[in-house]
């Protein structure tokens, strides 16, 4: 290894003060610094200093970010962890087929311990992929021993987590009205704790009397914040937008997952109440909320931070969320201009906008900005290295944030740090127990296939295949008429 001093997870002792040297450094402060030839010391739970040639103190661990970029640690707003215990089985689904699966059929079959195994994962690959910060969307939460099993799990990985308690078994305001529910609370969360918050989960589906009214008045008086799935297709409507807002219930720590499809007024309502949107537009693009909004939410002014929603079908790092996010804003320009026989010649989104709202969004969409989302002395450090002298991409690094964007990915993820503490060196988790959490993942899905029975979890996977109809071809005279499939040879 290039790494001058130390190799080893010991040299990580807690409170060690730690130096990155000589990196290509995104501060993503408020005028998105870059340094060159940058270091960025940490001491304690704190950023201690970003410059060049920093001078740190004789018992500092070194890292040699030579040919590498320092960057803030990456912040999902919204990732229902219970569900990586079925990692990819969804990959084909539409959102449909989802709700079917987990609403309908087979989410309350998920115990505790099923919870605790998906959490334990998707913790872990959060900070290996040098996600820092996660929001917990946890809507599996049957019951609060569900919820001590999901935050259990977080407790155990060195990350900085939110839960954001949910249950799809019961209206909201059922679940919220519950005595063990505020008991848990009590129980589980110190107000000042930046390692893990708490949100309430729901989405607005109640109907014209609007009972998710109580739950919005439990989230006021415990002064939670709300996050709710907005603008999806068929399922979350404008109807909803207009009942918050009337009830006073839309507040700038509101945070709207998806706000895909929604009319000009909705999007006025959020933008007016200063919340803001959470992206997952990988999932946007596969299920079906609609077309992943960037390109409105711009028009409005209304802040934008991204997500990956569910490793059931998506990856769990956020390169391919900032990835998928610039490249469905550039389609939507290009194929509207082309609707005008126009030609896009400069495109209004930057990979540089997606950088920041990885980091400093995801921030300031949490009520974090003053802690986290940017490398400013006086922050806590939650510091991610992407570096890897074996991959033919890291040369030559030009442009710093599409290098992030489209061109790093998460085994690059070199060494990460969440609150001055190293969880990830050399391409190598510290301090997880990746075996522990296989092991109870593959427990999960051995009894959930037992619950299941081979033919439901088969059906499950692999949902029908819409007939496609290859259209006539005036150009193939051997095609045999009114046949779907293959043109004849
Ligand atoms: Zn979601």
């Amino acid at each position: 290894m290039t790494t001058p001093s130390p190799a080893a997870a010991a040299d990580f002792a807690p409170g060690r003060p730690i130096v990155f040297r000589n990196a290509t450094v995104l501060t993503m402060d408020e005028g998105h610094h870059v340094l060159h030839g940058g270091d960025v010391l940490v001491s304690g739970e704190r950023i201690a200093a970003v410059g060049r040639a920093l001078e740190a103190p004789a018992d500092a661990v070194e890292i040699d970010a030579t040919g590498g970029i320092v960057m803030p640690g990456m912040i999902d707003t919204h990732r229902h962890m219970w569900q990586t215990a079925m990692r990819g089985y969804g990959a084909d689904w539409t959102l449909s087929q989802y709700f079917v699966w987990y609403y309908l059929q087979w989410g309350k079959s998920f115990r505790p311990q099923d919870v605790y195994a998906g959490n334990l994962l998707s913790a872990i690959e959060a900070i290996d992929a040098g996600v820092t910060t996660t929001v917990d969307w946890s809507h599996g939460l049957q019951t609060t021993e569900h919820a001590d099993a999901a935050v259990d799990a977080l407790e155990e990985v060195p990350g900085r987590f939110i839960l954001a308690y949910g249950n799809i078994q019961q209206g909201p305001w059922e679940w919220s009205a519950a005595p063990e529910f505020r008991d848990f609370v009590s129980r589980r969360f110190t107000s000042g704790n930046d390692m893990l918050g708490l949100q309430m989960a729901f989405d607005i589906t109640g109907g014209d009397e609007f009972p998710e009214r109580a739950a919005f008045e439990v989230a006021r008086d415990l002064g939670v914040p709300v996050t709710t799935h907005a603008g999806v297709w068929g399922v979350t409507t404008d109807a909803g937008i207009q009942k918050m807002h009337e009830g006073g219930f839309m507040t700038p720590s509101t945070i709207y997952v998806h706000a895909s499809s929604l009319s000009a007024d909705s999007y006025n309502r959020i933008a007016a109440t200063g919340g803001s949107a959470s992206l997952s537009t990988e999932s946007e693009q596969s299920a079906g909320q609609g077309y992943p909004p960037t390109w409105k939410l711009r028009e409005h002014g209304i802040p934008v931070s991204l997500s990956m929603d569910t490793s059931v079908w998506w990856s769990g790092d956020l390169f391919s969320a900032m990835r998928a996010t610039l490249s469905a804003d550039r389609v939507r320009e290009h194929m509207e201009a082309h609707a005008k026989n126009e030609t896009v010649t400069n495109h209004k989104l930057r990979a540089e906008q997606v950088v920041s709202w990885a980091t400093r969004g995801g921030a300031a969409a949490l009520g974090l900005a003053a802690a986290v989302g940017s490398l400013e002395p006086g922050k806590k450090a939650d510091v991610v290295l992407i570096k890897n002298d074996d991959s033919p991409v890291m040369v030559p690094l030009l442009h710093p944030y599409g290098h992030v964007v489209f061109q790093a990915q998460r085994a690059d993820v070199h060494t990460v740090v969440v609150n001055g503490r190293v969880v990830k060196y050399d391409h190598r988790l510290v301090g997880s127990d990746l075996g522990k959490a296989r092991q109870a993942v593959e427990q999960t899905v051995e009894y959930l296939q037992g619950a299941l029975g081979p033919e439901a979890w088969t059906e499950g996977m692999h949902p029908e295949i819409p007939e496609t109809r290859v259209v006539h071809n005036p150009y193939t005279y051997t095609y045999n008429q009114g046949q779907a499939g293959q043109p004849g040879a």
